[in-house]
Parts: structure tokens; C-alpha cells; sequence
């Protein structure tokens, strides 16, 4: 299943079909609630789970709600536009952490 997390993205393509925009909005799903969602998900099935938008990760709990999903025997991806991703250096323990 795909899930809209966020409808807040870095670009702004006149193709888009999420509507996404740069900046904050109201009545986004808070992360208790996300994380809620997630619970429900694992409930009722073991999907596929994309997490896309938007650009997923704009969100700061992104890594939580992949975490938490993972936890739940969930198999969770992202569906992200690549424009935050950066080549790994020595050291480097990949992004967001
Ligand atoms: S969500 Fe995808 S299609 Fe929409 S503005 Fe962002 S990068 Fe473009």
C-alpha cells in the first residue's frame, strides 16, 4: 500500500497528483497518530508498506515511522523524489542517522 505521509515536498512539479508544496501543513497526521496507523495496518494484514508524499523525508519522524513499521513485521519502503540523497563517504552511516 502506498501512504501520502506528508504533503510537504522540496519541488513543486506541475505534474504532481499529491497537490505537494513546500512548507508545513495544517492537519497533517502527527507522529502519535502515524504511528497509530501503523498499528492498524499490522492488524489487519502484513502489506507492502510505501511511505511516500510529498518527499517523505521532510518528515522528522520518518525513520521512526519505518522503524516502527519494520517492528510490526511490516515491510517498509520510501518513495522519495532523491534530491536529499548524497552519495555514502567513509564513515557515513546513511541519512537520518
Ligand atoms: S511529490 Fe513528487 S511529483 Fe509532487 S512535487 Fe514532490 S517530487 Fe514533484
Amino acid at each position: 500500500m502506498a501512504w501520502e505521509v506528508t504533503r510537504s515536498c522540496n519541488l513543486n512539479c506541475v505534474h504532481c497528483r499529491a497537490s505537494s508544496e513546500k512548507g508545513s501543513y495544517e492537519g497533517e497526521l502527527d507522529r502519535a497518530k502515524a504511528m497509530e496507523i501503523l498499528d492498524q495496518i499490522a492488524l489487519a494484514g502484513r502489506p507492502i508498506v510505501i511511505l511516500s508524499g510529498g518527499e517523505p523525508l521532510l518528515r522528522p519522524d520518518i525513520f521512526d515511522l519505518a522503524r516502527h513499521g519494520t517492528g510490526l513485521g511490516l515491510r517498509m519502503v520510501m518513495a522519495t523524489n532523491g534530491t536529499s540523497l548524497h552519495p555514502a563517504s567513509p564513515g557515513d552511516k546513511g541519512i537520518g542517522h
